[in-house]
């Protein structure tokens, strides 16, 4: 069956007042020739009050924007533009409901600005408006989610501080940085001192209470941004230290001991002290070393064995 002319009309503004999206015609002078009823919705302002009104006397704030520029291409030059919804998130004062329009929260926008010769040969511009808030929120969520999920994957769930993986990843870069710049990197193994004598006679929970305090005052104690301690295993800490020399470092580590003796945390079963403490093995790569990651960890560690047996509380730093 044929249409008529009308009956096409007709049909034609059911349909522009159906569209989920929003639909506006300007002419050569940028008045406003047609406005769907999305628009009026999601605007506040009716099409009988914006037809034959200039757009950026109805939007005063898009005057001089990137949507002035593309209005001006489309007629001018006959030119199509996209705004990028990055870059343009909410060109236009619309709002999803009356909450949002009171907390002055847009709806985020993807919007298209096309050129269309009408008849006569005139020009006129057409803009297309969509609603991306779903997306763009959900876009959002989805970047938490993730930056999250990094930030779990790279520190350990019961102190809080840097674990494993994340030493694993700043020691290979730093000794790489290290050694191509000739500068020296220090490394440090730090034990908590007859920590297993403390959980037997305390209790596990306390214990973890013990290990949270010890790594936070030694996190506390890093200087320098490029400076990393991890939990490198039950109450082992590894420390990164790079541009750190060997007289630096036992300087540092000296410190650290005493701090963590400062926190005063009761011991009765330790033998060696009245409290909780650490003892510290130390090695530092000095310039055009070839050590690698295994040599640095093994001279580290011999310097920590050889701080336990001389009596714990105390830093060794290993020599050749
Ligand atoms: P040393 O001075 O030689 O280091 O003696 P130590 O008792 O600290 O050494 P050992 O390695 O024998 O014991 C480590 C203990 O640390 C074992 C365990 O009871 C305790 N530990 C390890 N991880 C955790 C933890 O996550 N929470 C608690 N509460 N205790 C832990
Ligand atoms: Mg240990
Ligand atoms: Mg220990």
């Amino acid at each position: 069956m044929m249409h008529t002319a009308t009956g096409r009309l007709g049909m034609l503004e059911e349909v522009l007042g159906a569209l989920n999206m929003g639909v506006v015609v300007l002419d050569q002078a940028r008045q406003v020739v047609l406005w769907n009823g999305w628009m009026g919705q999601y605007s506040g302002h009716a099409g009988k009050d914006v037809l034959g009104q200039d757009l950026f006397g109805v939007f005063p704030d898009l005057k001089g924007k990137r949507l002035d520029s593309a209005v001006q291409q489309a007629l001018r030059d006959n030119f199509p533009s996209v705004l990028s919804q990055t870059l343009h998130k909410a060109p236009f004062a619309l709002f999803a409901n009356p909450a949002a329009r009171a907390a002055n929260e847009r709806m985020q926008q993807a919007v298209a600005v096309t050129p269309l010769t009408v008849a006569g040969g005139e020009r006129h511009c057409l803009i297309q408006i969509a609603d991306v808030s779903v997306a763009v929120n959900r876009e959002r969520l989805l970047r938490e989610q993730a930056l999250e999920l990094r930030s779990q994957t790279f520190s350990d769930g019961l102190t809080g501080i840097a674990n494993r993986r994340h030493f694993d990843v700043t020691m290979e870069k730093e000794l790489r940085r290290a050694k191509r710049s000739g500068s020296p990197l220090t490394l440090m193994m730090i034990d908590i001192d007859a920590f297993k004598p403390f959980n037997d006679h305390y209790g596990h929970q306390i214990g973890d209470d013990a290990l949270i305090k010890v790594a936070t005052a030694l996190a506390r104690m890093l200087q320098r941004p490029a400076d990393l301690i991890a939990r490198y295993g039950g109450e082992e800490f590894a420390a990164v230290l790079p541009d750190m020399d060997a007289a630096q470092s036992m300087k540092m580590a000296e410190a650290m001991r005493l701090t963590v003796a400062a926190l005063n945390i009761p011991h009765e079963k330790a033998g060696h002290a009245d409290r909780v403490t650490i003892s510290i093995g130390l090695a530092t790569l000095s310039n055009g070393s070839q050590s690698t990651i295994a040599d640095l960890l093994g001279a580290a560690d011999r310097a920590l064995y050889t701080a336990k047996r001389a009596g714990r509380n105390c830093v060794v730093a290993h020599t050749d």
